[in-house]
């Protein structure tokens, strides 16, 4: 990563916790695909049709 500095890095927004973060090597080939800042996020990721589901049991 020679000659990249952090400030530099793409920044997205976590759809989830809603907070920005950076880029990682790890996401290079599917950067336009990644909206979770982390696995834990991704897990938690909103999933309307089992809310609905959910609620209706209640
Ligand atoms: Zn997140």
């Amino acid at each position: 990563m020679r000659g990249v500095k952090k400030e530099n890095l793409p920044t997205k927004i976590c759809i989830v916790c809603k907070r920005p973060f950076a880029w990682r090597k790890k996401w290079e080939r599917h950067w336009d695909e990644v909206k979770y800042c982390s696995d834990a996020c991704r897990g938690k990721k909103a999933a309307p049709n089992l809310t609905t589901k959910a609620r209706r049991h209640e």
